[in-house]
């Protein structure tokens, strides 16, 4: 109840798109029916969470902040999900995104921008002299949503998706802990696809523990997801006795990225010193082909956008135009009037780099600068080092009004920078909060780790913290 009281006192935030309160406090009374019995069913029984509305939701409107899925009502629910429900968690509501999880500021929904609970904290506004109705700041995205839910304190864990950096870079601008785990290990059933081949569910939430303890719960093969891989089963609590002097730490000399602010830079700085004094081995490294990574992802991206997209003809799902005299038309209208322009701009450039004549030089090159930058992390892991520390984003949250009127385009894939080649190689990396910007908002680093060590880098995260 005092999460649901507390989604009402946010609304502000437009963080919710749906919000599910009947079946929350029916779920809830479960819930403490349970525990009167002495019967929880785990650590995660009773708590609420907040779902990003781009997993299916059995009888919940599923739209990925989209007019094309507006309606739209599924017939089963994501598997993450499931498992959370499955452990008696309490489902409050689907949150708000940058449509169809195309962004990185959570501004670009037919529902409207998600702000940025920090805009309204004493410290922005005493040190910024900012009036939080007109200058807040955004939350990063795409899934912002959900990163306010967990910020405003509307909910103790929401998931997230991330294909680029999508749960990352809100859970820093927000001052959250968040999980991108390695590719494979959390089932995909249900999450509509951005891009399938580095799609993973993530998490946002408050501490390194409630990472762990919810990465426990929802890893797992899915035999509706033939990507998914075993992974064995993990304590319940995350050890806090990890030997630091056993670490190597990695700082990737590529990461030093233009646009990278001058105060995120010197907190990168200062953890690496901190990790360095405690007795961690701390070395440079190089990734040498980080630089191509965003033009990489962009080809990628909206190849697989392209064809991921083609489902919504206005016959199947969601929206359909009453323009129907044919049925060409009647494609075309309902996706130009169910699709905002981030869509239908990608799904043509998309279209374009698979064209016969173009795919071998756009697509195929892609895949293969793709296994490169993959290529580069495993060396640098083979070298012995165990986890890479980076910067999350290029700065805290930029201000709305900034950020919709810079090209926005640019900006948004500029900010991937640092989380997205983590996608192309299917790693885990996890970011944690670790300073206060001078305006009063969170800055996080983050961690990346070997594939399928995702314990292994929340115990380092667990150290930081
Ligand atoms: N910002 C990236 C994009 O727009 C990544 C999005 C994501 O991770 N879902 O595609």
């Amino acid at each position: 109840r005092r999460c649901l009281e507390q989604v009402k006192k946010t609304r502000y935030l437009n963080a919710f798109i749906t919000v599910t309160e009947d079946q929350a406090l029916r779920q809830a009374r479960e819930s403490e029916s349970r525990f009167l019995k002495g019967e929880p069913r785990g650590p995660l029984d009773g708590i609420p969470f907040a779902v990003k509305d781009n997993f299916c939701t059995e009888n919940i409107e599923t739209t990925c902040a989209s007019r094309m899925l507006k309606g739209y009502v599924p017939p089963y629910t994501a598997t993450v999900v499931q498992k959370l429900l499955d452990q008696g968690a309490v489902l409050i509501g689907k949150t708000n995104l940058d449509e169809f999880a195309m962004g990185s500021g959570s501004t670009d929904s037919a529902f409207g921008p998600v702000r940025n609970p920090w805009s309204y904290s004493a410290q922005y506004r005493e040190r910024t002299g900012a009036d939080p109705h007109s200058d807040w700041v955004i939350t990063g995205g795409s899934s912002g949503g959900s990163a306010a839910a967990v910020a405003s304190l509307s909910s103790f864990l929401a998931l997230g998706s991330d294909t680029g950096g999508s749960t990352r870079n809100p859970g820093a601008l927000c001052g959250l802990v968040a999980l991108k785990p390695t590719y494979g290990l959390l089932s995909r059933h249900g999450l509509i696809p951005l891009v399938n081949s580095m799609d993973v569910p993530g998490i946002l939430v408050r501490s390194v523990q409630d990472a762990a303890t919810t990465f426990g719960v929802l890893r797992g093969v899915d035999i509706r997801d033939s990507t998914t891989v075993p992974h064995p089963p993990t304590p319940s609590v995350l050890s806090d006795d990890i030997d630091i002097t056993k670490i190597r730490v990695g700082i990737p000399k590529e990461y030093h990225a233009p646009g990278l602010s001058p105060e995120t830079l010197s907190q990168w700085g200062r953890v690496a010193d901190l990790l360095e004094r405690a007795g961690a081995s701390v070395e440079q490294v190089s990734l040498p082909h980080t630089q191509h990574s965003i033009v990489c992802y962009h080809v990628l991206c909206t190849a697989e956008v392209a064809s991921n997209m083609a489902r919504f003809d206005g016959i199947e799902y969601g929206h359909r135009s009453t323009v129907d005299d044919s049925t060409e038309s009647l494609y075309a209208t309902t996706r130009h009037e169910g699709f905002n322009d981030v869509v239908r701009r990608r799904i043509l450039a998309g279209n374009y780099f698979l064209l016969k004549r173009n795919y071998e030089q756009y697509f195929v090159k892609a895949q293969k600068v793709r296994r490169l930058i993959a290529q580069d992390f495993a060396q640098v892991f083979h070298a012995g080092v165990d986890v890479l520390l980076t910067p999350t984003t290029l700065g805290d949250a930029a201000r709305h009004r900034d950020f919709i009127q810079e090209d926005n385009r640019t900006r948004s894939a500029q900010e991937d920078v640092f989380t997205q080649p983590v996608n192309m190689a299917g790693l885990p990396a996890v970011t944690v909060p670790t300073a206060l910007s001078s305006r009063g908002l969170p800055v996080g680093l983050q961690l990346i780790g070997r594939a399928l060590r995702d314990w292994q880098l929340l115990e380092v995260a667990r150290w930081l913290e």
